[in-house]
């Protein structure tokens, strides 16, 4: 999840592939949803608008927007034991991102699929 310092990345970077380790959804941080994806995230999930806001959403820390709540253990809601994604189909923008859009560095480091990217292993 996205935390407060973000480096921007310049363009798609061509050959890399997800690992699927997990990592970017393991937290802390703010999932924001834009326009739409809580409609989209509800209507993909089967639930109305209202019942989707309260039971998987929450305010971000700086109150601006909302997000997806976490796991006990810090990780996204809609994180599964095999690390694919609950919402796949319907995932919010920021996750699609990550990371060549936005990373930061400590998230570059915790990413198999950069890491393989950028270094080989
Ligand atoms: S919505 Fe899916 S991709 Fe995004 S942080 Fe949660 S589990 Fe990861
Ligand atoms: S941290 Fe990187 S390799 Fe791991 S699931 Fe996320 S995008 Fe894929």
């Amino acid at each position: 999840m996205m935390p407060s310092t973000v480096e921007t990345a310049p363009a798609v970077p061509p050959g890399f592939t997800c690992q699927r380790c997990g990592h970017c959804c393991l937290g802390p941080g703010d999932v924001r949803l834009r326009a739409g994806e809580v409609e989209a995230i509800a209507a993909w999930l089967g639930l109305t608008v209202s019942d989707f806001t309260d039971a998987f959403t929450r305010l971000t820390t700086d109150r601006q927007a909302i997000t997806l709540t976490e796991r006990p253990d810090g990780a996204c809601i809609f994180l599964q034991p095999d690390n694919s994604c609950r919402i796949q189909a319907a995932k919010p923008q920021q996750c699609c991102a990550f990371p060549y859009l936005w990373r930061t560095a400590r998230l570059a480091n915790m990413c198999a699929g950069w890491k393989l990217h950028e270094y080989g292993n």
